[in-house]
């Protein structure tokens, strides 16, 4: 696996992009988390890693929660996408999330997205639910997920491939139980700071 940060900044940051990242998994990348202004954030972080990255070819996107930091690029990666499709049959973007984030992700879209009042999540996207109780296989990776404290449904999430495990917080309080579920086995964690309580201070 390889990890590319697309961005680090929370919801008022003036400088960086909202936190997320690429993870090149065995067959394929699996985006993390749909900042604001995505097609920028993507060049950026060419520009800096020398990675190739074609939004059209991202097959696989997981949103941690709801808060617009995280989500808020679903928007135009959704109509991208959705062009696309119209143009040339591509099959939509899987997009993974768990449960509590599934059931209010079209509400949170639909405004924007419910064209002639005739649209639906998916027309968009391919919903495939991550379940707490067991792996999922994305990219070529066991992905699984843990909810953490933070004030709106948020999962926690760590990636296995190849021996290897990456474990990434999300959003959260200062936890010492999901430090021990991320640091298990982890061979690298990701863990967000922001001011508390709602997140982990530095
Ligand atoms: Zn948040």
């Amino acid at each position: 696996m390889q990890l590319l940060m697309i961005g680090t900044g929370n919801a008022f940051s003036a400088q960086r992009f909202g936190c997320s990242a690429i993870i090149e998994g065995p067959i394929g990348k699996v985006m993390i988390d749909c900042p604001d202004s995505l097609p920028m954030a993507l060049r950026n972080a060419e520009k800096k890693s020398g990675w190739k990255i074609d939004q059209l070819a991202i097959t696989d996107l997981i949103v941690t929660h709801l808060h617009g930091d995280h989500c808020n690029g679903l928007e135009s990666f959704g109509f991208l996408r959705w062009l696309q499709r119209r143009e040339t049959g591509a099959p939509l973007p899987r997009l993974h999330v768990w449960k509590p984030v599934a059931d209010r992700l079209w509400e949170r879209l639909a405004p924007a997205m419910d064209q002639s009042g005739a649209a639906k999540l998916a027309d968009y996207f391919e919903i495939h639910l991550l379940n707490p109780d067991r792996e999922t296989l994305i990219g070529g990776m066991k992905v699984s997920c843990r909810g953490t404290q933070h004030p709106i449904p948020t999962s926690a999430l760590k990636f296995q491939a190849n021996g290897k495990v990456i474990a990434w917080s999300s959003d959260t309080p200062f936890d010492l139980a999901l430090i021990d579920w991320l640091s298990k086995d982890a061979d690298l964690i990701i863990h967000e700071t922001s001011p508390p309580p709602t997140h982990t201070p530095v």
